[in-house]
């Protein structure tokens, strides 16, 4: 198979025959086959069609420097040539780790005289998680707490798809295949304001309430029995969904009333996604841990994992023993050494202040806009990513009958149109490049304008 001879319906053949894809329908694949993307640059992707794309979602919320980074490259190249791969188990370690570890320890803030010196490596978001779980556990072990077993998550949270992090997640289509949750892992409700709060409830009041689920399930379970509680800073693949102002500290007070363990997912958040290195920082809460994977390396090569507050730090290395837990690629020199080039571009250009002070508040003004369109129940950003509502009923905002799909319906006309947008249910998101410019959100919105209109035009015919 010469694959530069290839053509767009023979790559989709083999892509049919021979590629199992995740989260995809075989069957619709089969039919209309794959979208083949060749190349990129900057914040645009190319298919094999010739078409340009404007990539809205950074791939899947990770190329936050942007597509066809060279100084990636070279530093992958580099460290390839030097020490392309070395385990970092039994009292062996590599440069590129080392470094990146303080690098990132430097990186997190102190909060509360809580901070981060320590960083767990994996490969991926889903690796991180079940680390997490495996780290909780053990740390409540060694503190003399067995029964502290567990873990809280919410639902409509997305941890990811192995056993342990797709249970963590409160995905209900994902637990139906796979009889997930394990064992020992529960769900309460998510701070999702549109949806659930009561009618003329104050934002500021639902917050509250909703970190009371968490409360609420804890004195269910009893307390002594709850090992930690895992969240998104704002939940990304469950719709981009922001937290009122009051969550946060509400769940803060909750955790540390109770003395569990609180997990920051911030494999989509972190990195300057929110304006901030680390999310937390954004809402002010102090977790004992913290997940980061995808935008380290602005998704370049794979890389994921722990960082390790003090408090759970401490135990395990100073009562621990060996910690019988680990990956292959834990501390992977390539990718630590282009998480390093990748932190480095980031400083250099200021990708996380220019999120915080000039790029957010923009999209913030100009993704506004779009709330007056007649499908538009609500527009909200928060940093870099953004969700808006599509609704039958502007003023009463009664959602559509679930079986248009029209969600699904606004995304084929973002692709018909050069423009990547996700659709989770009917709500469409987006988490473009940090190295967007103004007049690239300009464009950008001009795109969301056009798809909603031509939405529109095909559900009212
Ligand atoms: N956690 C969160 C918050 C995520 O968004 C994701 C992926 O989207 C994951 C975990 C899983 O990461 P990965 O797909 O790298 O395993």
């Amino acid at each position: 198979v010469k694959s530069e001879h290839l053509n767009t319906r023979e790559i989709q053949s083999l892509d049919s025959a021979h590629f199992l894809h995740p989260f995809t329908d075989h069957g619709d694949l089969a039919t209309r086959g794959a979208r083949v993307i060749t190349h990129a640059d900057n914040i645009y992707v190319w298919d094999s069609e010739g078409n340009k794309i404007l990539d809205a979602m950074s791939g899947l919320w990770c190329v936050n420097a942007g597509y066809g980074r060279k100084e990636l490259a070279d530093a992958a190249h580099a460290q390839m040539m030097t020490l392309p791969f070395y385990n970092s188990f039994f009292q062996t370690t590599n440069v590129p780790a080392v470094k990146l570890a303080a690098k990132l320890a430097s990186l997190a803030p102190a909060v509360g005289g809580r901070s981060f010196q320590h960083v767990f490596y994996s490969s991926s978001g889903s690796e991180s998680n079940d680390s997490n779980v495996r780290m909780v556990r053990r740390y409540w072990d060694l503190m003399g707490q067995p029964q502290r077993k567990i873990i809280i998550g919410r639902h409509n949270g997305y941890h990811g798809s192995t056993m342990a992090g797709a249970s963590l997640g409160g995905m209900s289509g994902m637990h139906a295949q796979g009889d997930l949750p394990i064992p020992n892992i529960t769900h309460v409700e998510q701070p999702y304001f549109f949806e659930n709060a009561l009618p003329g409830e104050s934002e500021a009041d639902f917050g509250v309430r909703a970190a009371g689920f968490l409360e609420a399930k804890i004195l269910e379970l009893g307390a002594d029995k709850v090992a930690a509680f895992i969240a998104e800073p704002v939940q990304g693949a469950g719709g981009v969904i922001i937290p009122p102002a009051t969550y946060w500290p509400e769940i803060q007070r909750i955790v540390d009333k109770y003395g569990i363990l609180l997990i920051s997912d911030e494999v989509i958040c972190a990195f300057g996604r929110l304006g901030h290195w680390f999310a937390y920082e954004k809402f002010g809460y102090r977790p004992d841990l913290v997940t980061f994977a995808k935008a380290v390396t602005s998704g370049y090569v794979p890389l994921g994992g722990v960082m390790v507050g003090d408090r759970v730090a401490k135990v395990l290395i100073e009562q621990g023993g060996e910690f019988n837990h680990g990956y292959t690629y834990s501390g992977h020199p390539v990718a630590c050494a282009v998480a390093l080039a990748n932190i480095e571009l980031m400083e250099r250009e200021n990708l996380v202040g220019r999120v915080k002070d000039d790029i957010g508040p923009y999209l913030a003004k100009r993704f506004a806009e779009l709330a007056d369109h007649p499908l538009v129940g609500v527009a909200e950003t928060c940093g870099f990513v953004a969700g808006l509502v599509l609704v039958k009923d502007k003023v009463t905002k009664t959602a559509f009958d679930p079986n248009l799909a029209v969600g699904m319906v606004c995304r084929k006309h973002c692709f018909g149109n050069g423009l990547i947008m996700r659709a989770v249910g009917d709500r469409m998101i987006i988490a473009p490049p940090l190295v967007m410019t103004h007049a690239q959100i300009d464009e950008m919105i001009d795109l969301i304008k056009r798809c909603l209109d031509a939405t529109l035009e095909e559900v009212r015919a």
